[in-house]
């Protein structure tokens, strides 16, 4: 079974202003679906490897045909990656901002203090990726919450880390609409975070 685009959870245009329509159609339609489709070529060399998950993939880099690996971990990790940014967005209506809640918001407040200091050091690390990549929260071996950043489309999953939200900050997340502004993306995006998605992937991998 080929991989395939996941459905978008909303419009293209339902977390405007924050993000703009023109940018998440290109960014699903384009960007996410030519990584679904190299992933796709890659894989097609070794049939081996039609029952396995994307995630079972990234997480054993190592066990991917040496031909493949690159290919793998480059748009293997953008499908992956990406799929996951567009289930922590939510438009305004639908649950998106405010702050994160029950367990995930006390695993927080446990490892940075407070949901603001957490911010902080979020933004900052985005603020930080040189050139492109992601800043993560993710969930460590012994279950604590760390923010990690990765280059290009590696993904923490691949680090033995569990991935619960994510941050986007290639230039074609918002350079339409923001130009070399990524500072001004990354202060919108607190506004349409998905916190209920966010304490759901959480209790996934903490159970
Ligand atoms: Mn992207």
């Amino acid at each position: 079974m080929p991989f395939e685009l996941p459905r978008l959870p909303y419009r293209y245009d339902a977390l405007e202003p924050y993000i703009d329509a023109a940018t998440m159609e290109l960014h699903y339609t384009k960007h996410h679906q030519t990584y679904v489709n190299k992933l796709n070529e890659a894989v097609a060399k070794h049939p081996e490897l039609a029952a396995k998950s994307v995630e079972e993939l990234l997480k054993d880099l190592e066990a991917v045909p040496a031909d493949i690996r690159v290919a793998v971990r480059n748009h293997g990790g953008g499908h992956f990656n990406h799929s996951l940014f567009w289930k922590v967005m939510a438009p305004l209506s639908g649950g998106g901002g405010g702050g994160p809640k029950t367990l995930v918001s006390r695993a927080i407040a446990k490892s940075f203090g407070d949901f603001k200091k957490f911010q902080d050091e979020f933004s900052k690390a985005a603020a930080g990726v040189f050139g492109s990549g992601w800043v993560w929260l993710a969930v460590d071996e012994n279950k604590n919450l760390q923010i990690v950043s990765t280059p290009n489309q590696d993904s923490p999953i691949s680090q033995g880390l569990e991935p619960i939200l994510g941050l986007d900050v290639w230039e074609h997340a918002y350079y339409l609409l923001y130009q070399n502004r990524r500072p001004d993306y990354i202060v919108a995006w607190w506004s349409i975070v998905n916190w209920d998605e966010v304490g759901k992937n959480y209790e996934a991998v903490t159970e």
